[in-house]
């Protein structure tokens, strides 16, 4: 299959890794929006959140653990942050592999500027 997140979670692709789980792993994006700016997705390959199934109600929840342990790490849990997932082409995504972007540390603009 000739997903980069895939490659990514192989290692065959590289990236700078924040976390690592037995289902999840996050990364720094190559192009961050903010100060903070990494990428948390699963293991399998889920293309997006409309792909998601009751099967996956354990990835899901290990996705948002991350997203809070991550945000305590990078500092940024108190002063705010946000958890975004773009869905198909009106939503913006761009690589069809499942992932919630973590944007922080500093202060946001309007969602849909
Ligand atoms: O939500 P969307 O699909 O638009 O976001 C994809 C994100 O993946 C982009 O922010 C892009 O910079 C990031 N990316 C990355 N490493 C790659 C390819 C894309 O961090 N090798």
């Amino acid at each position: 299959m000739d997903c980069i997140f895939c490659k990514i979670v192989e290692g065959t692709l590289p990236s700078t890794k924040v976390y690592e789980s037995d289902t999840v792993i996050a990364f720094q994006d190559i192009k961050p929006e903010a100060s903070v700016h990494i990428l948390i997705i699963p293991k399998k390959h889920i293309a997006t959140m409309n792909d998601v199934t009751a099967d996956d109600d354990q990835v899901m929840a290990e996705l948002f653990t991350a997203a809070r342990q991550i945000a305590i790490e990078q500092g940024i849990a108190e002063s705010g942050y946000r958890l975004i997932n773009n869905v198909n082409s009106d939503g913006g995504q761009l690589v069809y592999h499942l992932h919630f972007h973590l944007l922080g540390g500093e202060k946001l603009g309007p969602l849909n500027a």
